[in-house]
């Protein structure tokens, strides 16, 4: 295991505390040796809900398996990152799987479908110019494809909100959802928001140097951030070991609240209402549980 229970304890006790990491990759083989200890221990701690992010065609059939069952929402999505490996058909693919697993997600039974969005997808500026024009055309189509199917979207932006905004706006996408791992300004957050998203918060901000988005989120208001971990990747700078884990989300959470000067718990209900707000098929999936 990552981590241990001790290095928890500086939590503290977890009195009738609920949160839900808005976006962790649990589903990646980092976890493969321990996914279901480490998932009592996050249940332990109060969590009571993951939103895991498919990224690849070929990861999607895993992830929907994975998640049954459980109150792990998913999305289904081309990830920037992965753009020599996707695949002609996978955007065809995607609409199919998503039309297929969609009269499932109002069934309370066991075969019900843990569906809740489309993504993660995005644009992503800091890779490789030659890919720019391929990347910005497949976040079109998956916007398309999202609001097709009144799905909300995870959006994996960077160096480019401005951009995407001004790609919602041109598209009309009315579905919102969530900006995962913001790192803009003040006013490209709000922008954002402006057009029903919320802004997901994490490790980023815990770096000495990220002085400048501990500004931001301090000014940005609680009704407007989604708390997430991104786990097993972008660990926070308090984080030891080598994965990140969703159980660093109750310090990033203890960091908005020092920035808003509010109390912990009051930052964990805004985060979690406001996960309901944009992605509504969480509740559900939860209150399977
Ligand atoms: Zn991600």
């Amino acid at each position: 295991m990552p981590f241990s229970v001790e290095s928890a304890n500086i939590i503290g006790s977890n009195d009738g505390r609920h949160w839900i990491d808005s976006h962790c990759h649990f589903d990646f083989d980092n976890f493969d040796s321990d996914r279901e200890s480490h998932w009592g221990l996050l249940q332990k701690f109060g969590c009571t809900g993951l939103i895991i992010p498919g990224v690849r065609a070929e990861t999607w059939d895993h992830l929907i398996a994975l998640c049954e069952g459980k109150p792990w929402g998913y999305g289904l999505g081309l990830h920037p990152y992965f753009l020599d490996q996707h695949q002609e058909g996978d955007l065809q693919r995607l609409e199919n799987t998503c039309r297929e697993q969609m009269p499932k997600i109002k069934n309370m039974s066991k075969q019900a479908s843990n569906l809740i969005a489309i993504g993660e997808f995005g644009l992503d500026l800091m890779l490789a110019e030659s890919g720019h024009k391929q990347q910005a055309e497949l976040c079109r189509q998956q916007f398309l494809i999202a609001e097709k199917l009144n799905l909300p979207v995870i959006l994996h932006i960077r160096k480019a909100y401005d951009e995407v905004a001004a790609m919602i706006r041109r598209l009309g996408f009315s579905q919102g959802g969530i900006v995962h791992a913001f790192s803009g300004s003040y006013q490209q957050g709000m922008a954002l928001v402006s057009l029903g998203f919320k802004l997901g918060i994490g490790g980023a901000m815990s770096h000495p140097r990220a002085k400048k988005l501990r500004g931001t989120i301090a000014r940005l208001p609680l009704a407007s951030l989604v708390l997430e971990t991104d786990a097993p990747d972008m660990k926070p700078a308090f984080w030891q070991g080598p994965d990140n884990s969703p159980l660093s989300l109750l310090i990033l959470a203890q960091i908005v609240a020092s920035l808003h000067s509010c109390h912990l718990d009051e930052v964990l209900l805004l985060s979690n209402n406001n996960v309901l707000t944009a992605m509504p098929n969480v509740k559900r999936i939860i209150s399977r549980h």
